[in-house]
């Protein structure tokens, strides 16, 4: 552990990116002692309510066209919905990141994500610095939420969880092989949590994103929310594919290896 900052300090300084989490995610919650004891909505525990009448006009994933991964973390909150009205309007997909401890709050906005072909995926419960906390933690973080992620939608997550802050390590890494996950950071940071400004990270966005750009965003933002309103447009005009993380990841490698960190930024 002690050798960790100079490291980190050092990877900062050659890819410019700004790791320190000074950030603070908008909620703490509290771990569940035993696997998820939240009361879900009863009826749903065994029969999840996925409207079938929803067909909404996806795009088909088209592989000769260029992908990119538009990425929300920290929700759900009151600014997904807005989000998820331009994907539905433009056929359109993301993976969101969702705190385990929002998730009870925001059920049906978990269910419209899903329903939309958009992908839920494990952000963990607390939001922890994953580096700083047991292994023991660890596994608790991820399977409190992978676990209530499949009970307020019906289908399990991905098997990959993003890491709060980009902190990762070898150590963190081992239990995520352990627990079958692969680690996702990105390789686009529009830095939307900071500037807090539609057009700053409309810029951003069109200045940088390029063919299997992942791009890292809060959807407990209304700015961010706003700038989608002209960047999903925007990105299709051009003629990229908005996929899903699984989607892209898939095209680019296959079968995602546990353990192992996708993405241009992380910390070792
Ligand atoms: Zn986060």
């Amino acid at each position: 552990m002690k050798q960790a900052i100079p490291v980190i300090i050092l990877i900062i300084l050659i890819t410019g990116c700004s790791a320190v989490p000074a950030y603070i995610p908008p909620n703490q919650g509290v771990l569940p002692e035993q696997d998820v004891s939240f009361a879900a909505n009863e009826s749903a525990a065994n029969e999840p309510e996925i409207e079938s009448d929803i067909e909404p006009e996806i795009e088909a994933l088209v592989d000769t066209r260029p992908m990119i991964a538009l990425t929300f973390d920290d929700g759900p909150s009151h600014h997904t919905n807005r989000i998820l009205d331009v994907l539905e309007r433009y056929g359109a997909r993301a993976t969101f990141f969702v705190v385990g401890y929002n998730v009870e709050e925001w059920q049906d906005t978990v269910r419209r994500t899903i329903s939309l072909g958009s992908e839920v995926a494990n952000h963990t419960w607390n939001h922890p610095g994953l580096t700083n906390i047991s292994n023991q933690r660890i596994r608790e973080e991820l399977r409190t939420t992978s676990a209530i992620i499949e009970q307020v939608s019906g289908f399990p997550p991905p098997p990959f969880f993003r890491p709060p802050f980009g902190l990762t390590d070898r150590r963190v890494a081992g239990v995520s092989a352990e627990l079958g996950y692969a680690i996702i950071t990105w390789t686009l940071d529009t830095r939307d949590w900071e500037v807090r400004n539609a057009d700053a990270v409309y810029n951003i966005i069109m200045n940088r994103a390029k063919e299997g750009s992942i791009i890292l965003m809060h959807d407990t933002h209304i700015t961010t929310a706003a700038a989608m309103e002209r960047v999903i447009p925007e990105l299709i005009a051009r003629g990229y594919q908005l996929v899903t993380v699984s989607e892209l990841l898939h095209h680019l490698y296959g079968e995602l290896e546990p353990g192992r960190i996708y993405g241009t930024y992380a910390f070792f």
